[in-house]
């Protein structure tokens, strides 16, 4: 059997060389190493630990009170703990406490609070705009249209610091599919350089697409199944109840 160790080490080989492979282009994004943010929804405390002792040190929670109990669990580790779910308002003030980025800003409500509920102990939170572009009314993250009145919002919150896009695409399986999404996502982070924001993150590719991901410009993969295998079913709907 792979362990989470093993599986760390042949993830971030294919990290690294996806991205020396990637023709060089003019953007900034590609001058940055990209980092992998290691997805540990559904996966126990015991699994998180394998793989910070195997090196990672970045892990991404979607569910609250799954999150507080495992940072409770693993406390004596050095973890940077990043939200990347959605959020309800009433549960911004334990996230601004306890993360020290979150992906899934979505719109000015959500940052307001996040905002003003961060520590001021705590260096300012670092947030990405969860950007949908597929324009699907559905799905999470800010359409296009008001991308750009809510990261000019955001920059103006002095306990967050905006530094980047975060999206999640459609599944698909067709790798140009997964190029064509993704540089959507690249385009708006283009767009906004273009109009003077200072970022340097765009939080994009999971299991199923981070080197289609990596191609067009992620600086953090997000990635769970491929490094701690398969989540245990029906925990996604018991989690979202506790959050
Ligand atoms: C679950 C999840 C991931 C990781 O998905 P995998 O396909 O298991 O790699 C990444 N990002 C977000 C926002 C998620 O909810």
């Amino acid at each position: 059997m792979t362990t989470i160790g093993n599986r760390l080490q042949d993830i971030l080989a294919i990290i690294h060389s996806t991205r020396s492979s990637s023709q060089s282009r003019s953007t900034s994004l590609y001058n940055q190493p990209v980092q992998l943010l290691a997805v540990s929804k559904a996966q126990t405390s015991q699994a998180i630990r394998e793989a910070y002792m195997a090196g990672q040190t970045m892990f991404g929670e979607n569910y609250l009170q799954e999150a507080l109990d495992k940072q409770t669990q693993l406390n004596d580790l050095a973890i940077e703990w990043h939200f990347i779910g959605p959020i309800q308002s009433n549960k911004t003030q334990p996230i601004a406490q306890n993360f020290a980025w979150v992906h899934s800003v979505d719109r000015l409500k959500i940052a307001q609070r996040l905002n003003d509920a961060r520590p001021a102990n705590l260096s300012p939170l670092q947030v990405c705009i969860q950007v949908n572009t597929s324009n699907e009314a559905s799905k999470s993250g800010v359409v296009q249209a008001e991308l750009m009145a809510l990261a000019t919002a955001i920059v103006q919150m002095p306990r967050l610091k905006l530094r980047g896009l975060m999206s999640i695409p459609e599944p698909s399986k067709d790798y140009n599919k997964q190029r064509s999404q993704f540089k959507q996502v690249r385009e708006c982070y283009d767009a906004l350089l273009a109009q003077g924001f200072a970022l340097d993150t765009l939080s994009i590719g999971m299991s199923d697409d981070y080197q289609a991901a990596i191609e067009e410009g992620s600086t953090i993969v997000r990635i769970g199944s491929a490094l701690f295998g398969a989540r245990v079913a029906g925990h996604k709907a018991l989690a979202s109840e506790l959050t």
